[in-house]
């Protein structure tokens, strides 16, 4: 008899998701972790972290611009960056003991150490061989490398050596405008570094609305980020005082060089499934290094799994945790499942940026006749109320169901916002039936039925 009915290998989003789940529907469970604590990327060194420095450092600006405007005076505190950080891993030690709370509740074994495969059915973690009926690979991913540029993680840093920087630098390149590089770069940017953002190419958030992308990178320019775009980095030279980073402009192929304390090495992630013995087990990978996986998370060794950043899909940890729930359930003899439709993604910038669904330039691309609604937040109450009125909500319709296809929003609270949207998209929702909801006044969401409005006969107060 196997030990175990499942054992899960990695205890991020994803597999702790995973384990929990299949402990509730009645599987004894093991979650095998090589770090400290549990909770993985998400929890240790990714969304987490970031977002308690997001918020230290929005307050910080708060008080910066808006605080006078409401007869809030005194001036602005200082920093106390050993004490922010301090607060940072408080946060995160709070969560990451929270899921080990969560396996005690549940009855998963946490099996401490670095797990590999060597035989089908079996996981060795230090000296001990475990056997499992199923095994679920949830390994999460890396930060990707560059060409030409050596992370040390003092002066050249991948996020996780930006999220505890030992001091403010008092210039940051980001190397990438995507999410991670602008939340990162917004923390720095709020706390009077000077942050140049390198991208190569010719617009912010790649695969972001182009609509969105333009409005928020007009607005990160405001809040002092400059930007590059179009400019393949060459080579970073770095000593113990800074980094230079050499780039070449795509559109003539001019180079150029900018100095900076610290850069930030923020081009993406990819898969992580070193140690695991994958390729002796024969396991069929893809060109990108992702464990291929079936609709129902197999891979080509039967019993094994594999969800969440080492397989196809978003890297975000909703994304892996809704795949851990749905694997636990397909082991389990149910039907789990994922809707990769309505998948949110959320920038948590001030002002937020949040979207799910298709994008005007996908459903362009795919011939399809589609309606958008739009409205400004500048007509809604209670952003004016709070300085957030930059920004809007568009949604996107079927031009002759009036089916909502998509939507995005640049403003306040967008990343709670988006989820009336997918909720409505998971019911098949038309734009008619969002527009009919009543909607609480003065909230940010009236702004989401307003754009619901604007699909039909049109927004009221725009
Ligand atoms: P991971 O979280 O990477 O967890 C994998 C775990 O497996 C790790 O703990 C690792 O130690 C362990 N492991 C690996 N190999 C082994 C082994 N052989 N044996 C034992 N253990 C092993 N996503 C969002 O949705 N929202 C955000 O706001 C957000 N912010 C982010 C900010 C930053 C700076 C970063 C870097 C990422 C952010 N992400 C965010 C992405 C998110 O962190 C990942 O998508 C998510 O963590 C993926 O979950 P996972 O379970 O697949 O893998």
């Amino acid at each position: 008899m196997a030990d175990f009915d499942v054992i899960v290998i990695g205890g991020g989003p994803g597999g702790y998701v995973a384990a929990i789940h299949a402990a509730q529907l009645g599987l004894k469970t093991a979650c095998v972790e090589g770090r400290e604590t549990l909770g993985g990327t998400c929890l240790n060194v990714g969304c987490i972290p970031s977002k308690a420095l997001l918020n230290a450092t929005h307050h910080l600006h708060e008080v910066h611009e808006n605080f006078e405007k409401m007869g809030l005076m005194g001036g602005a505190p200082t920093v106390d960056w050993a004490r922010m950080q301090a607060y940072k891993q408080d946060v995160v030690n709070g969560n990451t003991k929270g899921i080990e709370f969560l396996f005690k509740k549940n009855k998963v074994t946490w099996l401490k150490g670095w797990g590999s495969i060597p035989a089908a059915g079996q996981v060795k973690v230090g000296d001990e061989v475990h056997t499992a009926k199923n095994i679920i690979i949830a390994t999460g991913s890396e930060p990707s490398s560059l060409p030409g540029v050596t992370v040390d993680e003092k002066v050249v840093v991948t996020s996780t050596g930006a999220l505890a920087l030992p001091s403010i630098p008092k210039s940051l390149v980001v190397i990438g405008a995507g999410v991670i590089g602008l939340e990162m770069g917004s923390v720095y940017a709020r706390l009077g570094t000077e942050v140049t953002v390198v991208e190569y190419l010719d617009a912010i958030t790649p695969g972001m609305d182009s609509e969105v992308a333009k409005n928020f990178e007009r607005i990160l320019k405001k809040q002092g980020f400059k930007f590059i775009l179009g400019a393949a980095v060459q080579k970073v030279e770095a000593d113990a005082t800074g980094a230079k980073v050499t780039y070449k402009l795509r559109k003539n192929d001019s180079e150029a060089t900018i100095a900076a304390d610290t850069v930030l090495v923020a081009t993406g992630r990819k898969p992580y499934t070193a140690g695991l013995g994958l390729e002796t087990l024969g396991v069929e990978m893809l060109p990108r290094g992702q464990i291929k996986t079936d609709d129902h998370f197999r891979t080509s060794v039967p019993g094994l799994y594999a969800i969440g950043d080492a397989i196809v899909g978003p890297m975000l940890a909703h994304k892996a945790e809704d795949e851990g729930m749905a694997v636990a359930e397909i082991i389990a003899g149910k039907h789990g499942h994922v809707n990769y439709d309505v998948i949110p993604s959320v920038v948590y910038t001030t002002p937020e940026v949040a979207s799910v669904g298709k994008t005007e330039e996908q459903l362009k691309e795919a011939g399809r006749a589609y309606k958008v609604g739009k409205f400004p937040f500048m007509g809604n109450a209670r952003a004016k109320a709070v300085f957030q009125a930059e920004g809007f909500v568009k949604l996107i319709v079927d031009a002759a169901t009036d089916r909502i296809l998509g939507c995005h929003i640049i403003g306040p609270g967008a990343g709670d916002l988006i989820h009336e949207v997918c909720v409505a998209m998971e019911f098949g929702a038309s734009a008619q039936d969002l527009a009919l909801t009543c909607h609480a006044h003065p909230t940010y969401s009236e702004a989401v039925r307003e754009a619901a409005l604007a699909c039909g006969l049109g927004a009221i107060h725009a």
